[in-house]
Formats: structure tokens, sequence, C-alpha cells
């Protein structure tokens, strides 16, 4: 999911790798490495944390190369160390590998690889493709070839480049579900995983597409499928500003990772979704699947978004496992001497991982003997590792502070969570199954949704003057309500409230005049009539009335002054779509205020002090 860079020619490799990677920081990552054809052989440096380290490892041991290949981890299988970070070497270290992506079968292919003998050194699952392109290139096969039989024994996503000692004029690299592309230069060629890493040194790339590989050499390269036909790419000529290039061509990080949610959702349910058995796998939770069965209650603690997710996880295991949930403030729940003991179960949800307040309430929950469970996108961090077990939303490094993409993966996580326990609870095969395929299609949905950008601009430059802004919505939807709320507040600096809607006639209606505009979360679901009414209270009161509405209603459009249509899905999996407009419309209204959605004035991405 980070980086990588790779360069063949005449030159050192290890300025090229180093700046190459430099480009990539922005991304978010743990560890960096490079490796480099050295002596024959192929010297690896590794260091944790930043690029900056690698660079003076690297010069300390005073490595010059003409070949060499680099990369930036954003750990998703084993912590953040050293022996984790890329490159990954076969036992006798004659071929190295740098790999972006998640390789689904490691364990299959690892148990293989064991009894062939073969020895692991990490727990990452990448580790895997050194000894499987060594086991082939073992029993004879030429290194391109090793790599591609290799790579028809993987299932996953990868953006891979490795080097072999065997033919050491060559980098070969592929590409399925994670970019890779190589830079074309004059008697020198690059490998990148981002052109922004490149550019410097060339304008001229060659994008491979999913099911590609080439190999590299210093003045040519040849590209196939890795059903071994011959393909002939056309060359590009990038013409964006390196600015433009890092944030993938959008203008703001906070608009990437809204429009990349399609893939992101796509990683978080990856694997985990078992479609003919109607069932869910989260390897994390294996361990603990009994216990978390028959606890007498779930508590889920967290802070700001994670906090929204956390109110929608309670509606899901209320439903569906009829087990008593409270959500909690994880601020609130440490200094508040907590009734928690063995009975318990608690998540902790944090994108980064390092929310202080959240840690400091895990500490607690385990001293006082629940059983903790993280829900963390940064693997391998602190509250990742305090807990007894925990799930990964795998939502890929997010740098825009006001959270987007993670809090579409946390909702979905608890989804699958929920699907996993209702199961084992007495969830029928059929109901089970329902909801599998229903949500396999989560990812496409929102695409679709974020197609009406445009729509939800021209909403935005309607409604960017007003001072205050009510959300309101029902069941699953409130918590919607309060994070839409929340994403006005924090960049576009506008007073927002989130209500249950039918709370609002217990005060906020007195607030309501014709410069209020209310943003209703209204799909049609088992509180819609209910809604319907709340929609006409406000009408009456000359409030303007902003719906999210499923594309059955045929009625919204004459209630509403402005409608915005998702499709239909089950209520569970609502919140994934009904958020996407929401966080649309902040982010409009702010760009249009001329503000600074990346870094809003205040804020910090994680909060690490109390
Ligand atoms: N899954 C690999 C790992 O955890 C690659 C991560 C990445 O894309 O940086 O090591």
């Amino acid at each position: 999911m980070c980086g990588i860079v790779g360069y063949i020619g005449d030159k050192n490799c290890v300025p090229v790798v180093i700046d190459g990677l430099k480009r990539l920081e922005y991304r978010g990552y743990d560890s960096a490495g490079i490796g480099m054809f050295n002596n024959g052989g192929i010297s690896v440096t590794k260091v944790i944390g930043k690029v900056e380290n690698l660079q003076q490892e690297v010069k300390n041991q005073g490595l010059d190369s003409t070949t060499g290949i680099g990369h930036t981890r954003w750990a998703t299988h084993g912590e953040p160390n050293v022996l984790n970070a890329h490159p990954h070497s076969n036992n006798d270290g004659t071929l190295i590998v740098v790999h972006n992506g998640i390789i689904e079968n490691y364990p299959t292919l690892k148990a293989g690889l064991k009894k062939l003998g073969y020895t692991f050194k990490s727990a990452t699952d990448t580790e895997v493709l050194a000894h499987l392109f060594d086991a082939y290139l073992k029993s004879g096969y030429p290194f391109f070839e090793a790599v591609r039989r290799g790579l028809k024994d993987v299932e996953g996503t990868y953006g891979i480049a490795v080097i072999s000692t065997k033919e050491p004029d060559r980098i070969v690299v592929a590409k399925k579900g994670s970019p890779l592309l190589i830079g074309v230069g004059e008697g020198e060629n690059f490998v990148a995983s981002d052109a922004a890493s490149i550019v410097q040194h060339t304008k001229k790339v060659v994008y491979l597409e999913d099911g590609e590989m080439a190999e590299v050499f210093k003045d040519h390269y040849h590209t196939k499928t890795t059903d071994d036909e011959e393909v002939n790419k056309e060359v590009h000529q990038i013409e964006m500003t390196l600015e433009e290039i890092d944030k993938g061509g959008y203008p703001t990080f906070m608009l990437k990772e809204i429009m990349e949610q399609p893939e992101s959702l796509k990683n978080s349910i990856r694997g985990r979704l078992l479609q003919e058995t109607g069932d869910v796998k989260l390897g994390g939770l294996e361990n603990v699947l009994d216990h978390l069965l028959y606890v007498k209650r779930f508590l889920i603690i967290a802070c700001g978004t994670s906090w929204h997710s956390a109110l929608v996880a309670k509606s899901m295991f209320e439903t569906y496992l009829r087990i008593p949930t409270e959500v909690e403030y994880a601020s609130e729940f440490r200094y508040r001497n907590p009734i928690v003991g063995p009975g318990d179960a608690a998540f902790f949800i944090s994108q980064s991982g390092e929310t202080a307040d959240t840690l400091a309430a895990l500490k607690e929950a385990k001293r006082l003997g629940a059983l903790c469970i993280g829900v963390c996108n940064v693997v391998g961090s602190s509250i990742a590792r305090e807990s007894h077990s925990g799930v990964y939303i795998h939502a890929g490094p997010e740098i825009g502070v006001a959270s987007t993409k993670a809090f579409t993966a946390q909702l979905a996580v608890f989804a699958l969570i929920t699907i996993l326990l209702a199961r084992r609870k007495g969830m029928s095969v059929e109901e089970g199954q329902s909801l599998v395929s229903e949500f396999a299609k989560i990812p496409e949905t929102v695409r679709g949704i974020l197609s009406q950008n445009d729509l939800i601009e021209g909403i935005a430059e309607k409604l960017k003057n007003a001072t205050n802004f009510l959300y309101l919505g029902r069941g699953y939807n409130f918590p919607v309500a309060l994070e839409g709320a929340l994403k006005l507040k924090e960049i576009s600096y506008i007073h927002a409230e989130g209500y249950p809607a039918a709370e609002m006639k217990h005060g906020p209606i007195a607030l309501v005049d014709e410069n209020m505009p209310v943003v209703f979360i209204a799909p049609k679901d088992a509180t819609y009539d209910k809604i319907i009414s709340n929609i006409q209270e406000i009408k009456a009161r000359k409030g303007k009335v902003i719906a999210i509405a499923t594309s059955d209603d045929e009625n919204i459009d004459q209630l509403a002054d402005y409608s915005i249509k998702i499709p239909v899905t089950r209520s569970i999996l609502m919140p994934i779509l009904t958020v996407i407009p929401l966080q649309l419309l902040a982010y409009h209204i702010a760009m249009k205020k001329g503000l600074n959605v990346d870094q809003p004035r205040n804020l910090a991405k994680s909060v690490t002090v109390e």
C-alpha cells in the first residue's frame, strides 16, 4: 500500500532510489529499505522510521551500485520492525523482492514452502514471494519465467519489483491491484509505484495494468501478461506538476481519500467475505471467538469520528447479536471509575492506533479483566499491540486530517464482525449469503454515489454562506448525522449539530428559520414515515431541507429543496453509503470558502495527547 522505487542504468542507484522514496513519504509509512547488487551478491539495508535514517545507514555502509530497488512499507501483516521491512530475500540471499499489497493466500503458500525446506525470518505475507520465486528458479526456470509462474500461485494484490543475482541485468516487475509503472530514460530505466518518485528523471512512463509484468533492462524493457502473452504498451508523457502527482491528480488529500473509498473498502473486506457459506473470516478474532459469543456485554470505546462508528456498531451488535452494547468516549471512560470486568468484551477504535485517551482506556479495561479488541488502521500501532486481539481496517494511509475512508472502513469491519458472530449465534446460511452478497457490492455502489460529485458541489455552492447546519437521522443513520455535522465543523468552521431526528422537537427546532439548512438522512427503512413527518415540520418553519434518500423514493423530491439519491441496500450497510454525500458536501463547502481542508486550523491527525 505504500511505495516502490527502482533504478537500473550506469549511475549510482542510491540517490535515485532514496530521493524517490522521499517523494512518497507523504503517503505515510512505518519503515523503509533498499537492496542492490554488491560484489556479486545483494546487500540489503532496512530501517524502522524515516527514509532519512535509511539514507544515513546506506551512507555509513558506503554502498554504491548501478541497480537497486527500494521500498517504504505501510505494514499490513506483521509489526513495523526491521525484520518485517522490505526487501525480503530468499534463503541464500541471491534474490530480493519489494512488494506493495496483500498476499491473501500466504498461509497456504508458507506452509507449502516450509515443507520444501524454506525458512522464514519475518511475519509478513510478502516473504513467501521471495521463496516462491526461488523455488521456481531452482527448478530451472529463467528469472522472469520463475516470477511469472510464482505469481500464478498467488491470490491477492501486488505491485512488486524483484532482482536476482542469476540475471543481474534486469529488474522484474508485476502489477495486480497495486500500482506499478516503468519510467523510460536514456540508457537507464526506472520502476516505481508512483510517478511522483521518478518525475525528476523522466517524464516518459509506461503504466502496467493488472495482470501485466515486465523485465526492465538499462536500455530496453519487455512487457507481457502473467498469462504469458506479449503486450505492447503505450508510453505516456506526464504533464502534471509534482504536487499534483503526490495527490494522485486531486487538489487535496481529503478529496483523494473520499474518492478512493471504492478501493479502500475493497481492501477492508478482501478475503474476509465467504460468499458460498454466507460467512465471514477474520483471522484476528479466531482465537477469541468463543469468548466473544458468551460475554454478557460489549463496550465500544473511541473518540471523534471513531466514536460515531462505535454508535453504528452498537446498533449492529444489538440488532443481530442481542448483546447489550455500551458506547463510551475514551476520555470519559478512563476517569469515571468504570464498572468493567471479566464478563465484558471491549472494542477500542482508532485510525492511528495511537489516540492517547483510547490507549489509556484500553489499559484500564485490560487491568479490570475485560477482553480487549483493537480496531485500528495502522498495523503494529500501540492499540493494536496492547489489545488481546484485533481487526485491522486496511483502509491504507489516511493523510487528510478529517477522517473519511477510515470511517467507512471501520463501519465495514463492524459489519463483518456482526455477520461473523451472528452466523455463530444462529443466523441462517441463506441470510448470511444474502448479507455477504449485498456487502460485496458495496465498493462499487460507493463508486456510483461518488459520481454525483458535481451535483453535490452545486448544492454546496448554494449553502456555503449558512452559519449553522442541522443534521438529522434515525436508527443506523443517527450516528451518520453526527459524523456529517462533525465533518462540516472540522473543515468549514461552520457550526453544525447532529441529532436523532425525533429529538429535534425537544430543542433544536427553535433554531429553524429560512436561513437554516437541515440535512436529513432519510433512506426508506423502518423509520422512514417518521422522518418524513420530521421533514414536514422543518418545511413548515421554512428551513431548507437537504435529503439523502434512497433511489426508490419518488416523493422526496417534492418535499426537499435538494435531494441526493443513493442505491438501496440492507440497513446494516446503509451508513457506509449515506455518509459519502455528507463527506462531499462538507468538502465542497469548505473549498468554496477557500479553506485548507487537509490541515484545518487547530486540529491534529492523531491525537496523541490527552
Ligand atoms: N503486505 C506487505 C507487508 O505488510 C506490504 C505492505 C505495503 O504495501 O507496504 O509487509
